[in-house]
């Protein structure tokens, strides 16, 4: 099911995710928790490389668009692509807010708003637990080590 590669939409009920996941990772992905500002794992991220679903591995954002929103939650003004992710209205909590799922499997990410720096405006404010980071050059050192 977890795959970097695999486009292939993944959907389980709950009950499964509830099996698979970490609980920390359950309670934002299925039950649209929000982590505590400044206590996720990426909020003050600057390294190279591609952040993934954590709960699927889909490629959501790359930290070329990741920017210090000050907010205390990783903060990118654009997903990897269109589909990388999906838009739902939440009218929780009193407010009017546009929530952003996972494109692959729908996991709760975050939020977008519209107060982000240019090109787009737009700032996705992304809960660190539904994220995996992968440093660029970590990358290129498993892909070289394939080669060998
Ligand atoms: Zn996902």
């Amino acid at each position: 099911m977890y795959s970097r590669t695999d486009t292939g939409k993944v959907s389980l009920t709950d009950a499964e995710w509830k099996k698979i996941l970490p609980k920390d990772v359950y309670d934002i992905a299925r039950e649209k928790g929000t982590e505590w500002a400044f206590t996720g794992k990426y909020w003050n991220t600057k390294d190279k490389g591609t952040y993934y679903c954590a709960a699927c591995g889909n490629p959501l954002f790359v930290s070329d668009t990741k920017f210090e929103s000050g907010c205390g939650w990783p903060s990118f003004y654009q997903p990897v692509s269109k589909t990388s992710v999906i838009y739902t209205p939440d009218n929780s909590h009193g407010m009017q807010r546009t929530e952003v799922q996972c494109g692959r499997c729908k996991a709760h990410l975050g939020h977008v708003f519209d107060d982000g720096p240019p090109p787009t405006g737009l700032r996705y404010c992304i809960n660190s637990v539904i994220l995996d980071f992968e440093k660029a050059q970590d990358a290129e050192k498993k892909f070289n080590e394939k080669e060998k």
